[in-house]
């Protein structure tokens, strides 16, 4: 069975309840959320979150919580040296959310690397791995999932070197491994027309057993771009081919695949792109 899901909300009384009937909307196998707001740190306790409920209706559609994926905040930032007060947050906020995280069961936990803010890749990668030293607990049940990014301003973890610096540095790695995203991937400058290489590279480098997760994203921006701008599947410069080849490649097949394109005139477009790949046939009437 194919893991595909997208991101979906955790709102209102149902809280996770809520994100499951979003996902199972989507027929989707899997899904990813925050466990919160993506923009800021602010988090109910998960006894609020109806995890109980949520778990019981994924059983019954057979999800498996270990396939559900949770996305830190965009605003936490272990490179930063700059402000020490930014760097002191992520990581208080990042132990409190690899709690949360077993608490309701979660094994992968997405996180950006960082932003070196002007210090300089070298600083700011160093500064990472300081904190994620910090963050992980010998004993811990969740693994955190390095995203691969676009390189847009000073966002380090563009390339499988720098991950593989950080995963290398990092005392209690055996708890790290990484996210790839198709167009953070494509902005960053890979070629994903060639992707067995790519899969090639991170395998020597980082080892395939640690993509832990792949967002599945079409880019609005020609390869190299850094941008970071997601488009809908099949309508941007990666393109449907591509994008179905990195979905059904059997060496990730047991790894969830998630959307996170755009919504289209306020519609969520996950049902009909995970169509897609079930079906394998592109659909050029999304937009
Ligand atoms: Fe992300
Ligand atoms: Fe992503
Ligand atoms: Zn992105």
């Amino acid at each position: 069975m194919l893991k595909i899901g997208s991101h979906v909300s955790m709102s209102g009384k149902e809280m996770m309840l809520s994100s499951v009937k979003e996902a199972l909307s989507y027929d989707a196998t899997t899904f990813m959320f925050y466990t919160g707001a993506p923009q800021n740190t602010a988090r109910k306790p998960v006894e609020q979150l109806c995890v109980d409920e949520a778990k019981q209706l994924m059983k019954e559609h057979g999800i498996n919580i270990d396939d559900v994926v949770v996305h830190a905040p965009y605003i936490i930032n272990l490179a930063n040296t700059i402000k020490p007060e930014t760097y002191e947050l992520a990581v208080r906020f990042l132990k409190q959310e690899i709690e949360r995280c077993e608490a309701i069961g979660i094994s992968r936990l997405v996180l950006h690397p960082g932003s070196h803010v002007k210090a300089g890749d070298q600083v700011g990668l160093d500064q990472i791995i300081k904190g994620l030293n910090e963050v992980l607990r010998p004993d811990q049940k969740v693994k955190i999932a390095l995203e691969t990014m676009a390189g847009k301003g000073s966002e380090l973890g563009r390339d499988f070197d720098q991950l593989q610096y950080i995963i290398e540095h990092v005392e209690l790695n055996e708890y790290l491994g990484v996210c790839l995203d198709t167009c953070h991937l494509h902005d960053a400058g890979y070629d994903l027309e060639q992707f067995d290489d790519i899969l090639n590279e991170f395998d020597e480098k980082i080892g395939l057993e640690r993509v832990l997760v792949v967002h599945v994203n079409d880019s609005k921006n020609e390869r190299g771009a850094h941008k970071d701008r997601h488009e809908n599947i099949g309508y941007g410069y990666i393109g449907f081919e591509i994008l179905n080849k990195v979905v059904h490649h059997p060496k990730l097949k047991d790894v969830p695949k998630i959307l996170e394109t755009p919504y289209i005139q306020e519609h969520a477009p996950y049902k009909e792109e995970i169509k897609m790949f079930v079906d394998q046939t592109f659909n050029n009437g999304l937009k």
